[in-house]
């Protein structure tokens, strides 16, 4: 029903009528949660149940003003947990944008990339190796074009799909050669969407941090439940009066619990994402993020990810002079690039080696054109890195057929034999490649008629060797030392000669200042399995290879970050505990396989979004450190206070404000705290490791115990009529001093990130708040509170003040990242 011209395309128009007639090329998102049943959601969090029980409890009993701040609890409460749910949703829905699929389309005659939700039917997608199909279709033309629809059909063979109106289905992969389809189907009803209909979405995977706190969450509420059951008692067997016990036992217990633990965790993993988005690392998932800052080692690319990726011919050998046309001839027939520079050479599809190879021939003063006209391609067996070599065959113009090959020396050459022109090219290969420079042997042979697949590689003759240089990065030097400052090994993966890896790694710093670099070649060292585990250098490496390479570090216990671009990369990328993916260079599959990807193509990259990880990971510490101390403190002072004669320390409605000002604001404030200045000086946390290791439960014991010891200080020396107020405010100034003591050491002043200090400005209004519960007349006679004497005020400053600074040199070097190694 539709209709296109494939020579040109759609037009614009054309193509923004259908996209509006069809609606986008995308799967149904499913339906944002309602306000309505967040806040349900919230309601059915089993502490909201408990306050619900005790705002029955002072109903009941006629004590309207507890009922009052009960409820004032669970509406902030709901309040702050409903707006940071949608918040972390929003950041999630903004990454989701960011990482979103893209296609390449021919549109009034020219070829661009869009998202790939832009795609209508009677679009001609222009695909090519790595390219994942954005829809449905019938191929117009192919060469080579072979595509892997185990997504799709869970068919593991790849299946060839040259010849034209062959259907093709959406979300398979391109394994090799190119080719342009018509589109049909698209969206939902395309074979992708038709697959995701029957698979309920599954929301957001928890993260493993999130499902650490959520154990840790449930023994503490196993613990504080049985320590408010003492309380209880003990106020039972003193004579109280059961029901006001009842209350207090279970406001202490909502006090002592951090609810808001597993949200601080996944907004602190939100915004985190989003800094690093800002950083131009996207990171496809919420657990990615958290895994960076453990990330062990870094297993990198060396073409386009150490080097510019901008090759040009450096050197080249022919035995004869008279060879060298030839050479450049066969050069510019075994080849995709196209003829006339393109405006963009980075183009996706057009690999750069092969681009260097038309510019010097034109540069040669060679019609690459011309040469292409007079020899028309008759077949070809595309590059792919398994083979790592590409054959084409051409009419020879004399009613014969022409066999041209370009490849690593060792897959074009025969084996080593006497003194050939073969070892020759070979001996002058290998020297070239010493240089740092990557060699490609082109080799020819002349047959009667087209060769099948399987001879077109046999008895081919080497015309001569081509050597192209790719200047190092400059940025990758600083990535690198980066790297192993912050105790992550990097390691080169790569599918080039040995030598030629050498050099470049050597010249990046990759082994560190006066270290050799240790090179191993896979072919060599086929049988030395884990010698390969322990090198610097892997060199040709094959895709496949680099997955069981993956594997084995991660059985030595590495958390392994590793980029990638290929066709073939994706296992592996989807194996790494977090998969790179260049966001400009990298293909479609490494993109979709990848955790995160680099918007700047740049390695730097990936060191800050690590930095990024580690920063989240103290931030939750911080506030783990934090949240138990406080209620640890609210739990010692209810024990204690019977032993000094005081029944009742806090009144339920006291400990519910506390939890309420403490716990609101400045706990998610946590989230926004800078890195500290070491964090990347000091090595990665060990895997696994519980989030309180390195000493972070001691701090929380330290921190809490001091807060209740001053606490049940102003209990003593305060006296009076009424010594509960200034209890009251020295808990609470107490943990707001510990929140400011356990803020991040600051970087010097002069590379200090802009933007407010958000965990001082929340801890100034829970001061003011505080303050107001002793002095503004209507929340005193809701909180029974009166204003303390000079002494308690003393008391209570004191208090900040000694807990600040016991959280800051007690607690706080526990929390780097330093500590939980
Ligand atoms: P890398 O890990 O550097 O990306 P590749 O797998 O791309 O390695 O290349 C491996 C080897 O394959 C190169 O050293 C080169 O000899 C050969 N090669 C690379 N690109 C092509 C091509 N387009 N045609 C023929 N041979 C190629
Ligand atoms: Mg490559």
């Amino acid at each position: 029903m539709t209709t296109t011209a494939p020579a040109s395309g759609l037009g614009d128009v054309e193509a923004a009528a259908r996209l509006l007639r069809e609606g986008p090329n995308e799967l149904p998102r499913p339906a944002r949660r309602s306000v309505l049943r967040r806040v349900a959601a919230q309601l059915r969090d089993p502490l909201v149940l408990v306050l619900l029980v005790v705002a029955a409890v002072t109903t009941t009993i006629g004590d309207h003003a507890d009922t009052a701040v009960v409820l004032l609890v669970v509406l902030g409460n709901t309040t702050v947990g409903v707006i940071q749910e949608i918040r972390a949703d929003r950041s999630v829905e903004a990454l989701d944008r960011l990482g979103a699929a893209r296609a390449r389309v021919r549109r009034d005659g020219r070829v661009r990339t869009v998202p790939a939700r832009e795609v209508v039917p009677g679009d001609v997608l222009v695909v090519g190796a790595g390219d994942v199909l954005a829809a449905d279709g019938t191929v117009v033309w192919g060469e080579s074009l072979q595509l892997d629809e185990a997504a799709i059909t869970g068919e593991s063979l790849p299946v060839e799909a040259h010849r034209p109106g062959t259907a093709v289905l959406s979300g398979s992969v391109v394994t090799r050669g190119r080719g342009e389809v018509v589109v049909g189907a698209t969206g939902p009803s395309s074979a992708m969407g038709r697959i995701a209909e029957g698979l309920v979405r599954t929301r957001t995977r928890r993260t493993p941090l999130q499902r650490l706190l959520a154990v840790l969450g449930r023994r503490l509420a196993l613990v504080t439940a049985a320590l408010c059951a003492v309380v209880f008692v003990l106020g039972l067997l003193r004579g109280e009066d059961p029901l006001l016990m009842l209350v207090a036992a279970m406001s202490l217990a909502v006090a002592a619990v951090p609810e808001s633990l597993p949200v601080v965790v996944t907004l602190g993993l939100a915004l985190g994402a989003r800094r690093m988005a800002a950083r131009n690392a996207v990171a496809r998932s919420l657990p990615a993020v958290e895994t960076l800052g453990a990330v062990t080692l870094l297993a990198t690319d060396k073409t386009g990810t150490l080097t510019e990726g901008r090759l040009r011919v450096a050197e080249v050998w022919t035995e004869r002079d008279g060879d060298l046309d030839a050479l450049v001839g066969a050069t510019v027939l075994c080849n995709d690039a196209p003829a006339e520079p393109a405006g963009d050479a980075a183009s996706p599809g057009t690999d750069p080696l092969e681009t260097a190879l038309v510019d010097w021939a034109r540069d040669r003063g060679v019609d690459v054109a011309g040469v292409r006209r007079r020899h028309p391609r008759r077949g070809a067996l595309p590059f792919d890195a398994v083979r790592r070599r590409m054959t084409t065959w051409h009419d020879d113009g004399e009613g014969g057929v022409l066999v041209v090959g370009k490849g690593a020396p060792e897959t074009v050459l025969p084996p080593p034999d006497e003194s050939t022109r073969a070892d020759r090219a070979r001996a002058w290969a290998e020297d070239a490649a010493g240089r740092g420079l990557r060699v490609l042997v082109v080799a020819t042979g002349h047959r009667r008629s087209d060769p099948t697949a399987a001879e077109a590689e046999q008895e081919l003759d080497p015309v001569g060797v081509v050597a192209l240089q790719d200047l190092p990065r400059a940025a990758a030097r600083g990535a690198l030392d980066g790297c192993r400052r912050a105790g992550i090994r990097p390691v080169v993966l790569t599918g080039d000669h040995p030598a030629t890896a050498a050099t470049v790694a050597e010249q990046v710093g990759l082994a560190g200042p006066g270290e050799p670099v240790r090179v191993a070649a896979v072919d060599e060292d086929a049988d030395r399995r884990d010698h390969l585990l322990e090198v610097d250098v892997v060199a040709r490496c094959r895709p496949e290879r680099k997955l069981e390479l993956v594997a084995g570090w991660q059985a030595r216990g590495e958390v392994v970050a590793m980029t990638g671009d290929g066709v073939n990369d994706g296992p592996a990328l989807r194996r790494a505990d977090i998969g790179v993916a260049m966001g400009r260079r990298g293909t479609e599959v490494a993109r979709q396989a990848a955790d995160l990807v680099l918007a700047d193509d740049d390695l730097n990259t990936v060191v800050a979004a690590v930095e990024e990880g580690r920063r989240i990971h103290s931030n939750v510490r911080r506030f783990l450190a934090y949240a138990l101390a406080g209620g640890l403190a609210e739990v010692l002072v209810m024990l204690a206070g019977p032993a000094i004669g005081v029944a009742l320390p806090l009144l339920p409605a006291q400990i519910l404000w506390i939890n309420l000002l403490t716990h609101g604001l400045p706990g998610v404030a946590f989230g926004t705290e800078p890195s500290e200045p070491g964090a990347m000086a000091a090595p990665p946390r060990r895997p696994g490791s519980s989030v309180l290791a390195g000493g972070l439960w001691l701090a929380v014991l330290v921190v809490g115990t001091t807060v209740a010891a001053l606490t049940v200080a102003a209990l003593l020396l305060v006296g009076g009529p009424d010594p509960r107020s200034a209890a009251f405010l020295t808990l609470g100034l107490g943990q707001l001093g510990a929140a400011i003591g356990l803020r991040s050491r600051r970087a010097p002043r002069a590379v200090r990130s802009p933007g407010p200090d958000w965990l001082l400005i929340a801890v100034a209004g829970a001061v003011l708040a505080q303050l107001a519960a002793v002095t503004v007349g209507p929340l005193m006679s809701l909180l029974r509170t009166t204003t303390p004497t000079p002494a308690g005020l003393a008391t209570a400053t004191a208090g900040a003040v000694v807990a600040g600074f016991v959280a800051r040199w007690f607690a706080r070097p526990r929390v780097a990242e330093k500590g939980s190694r």
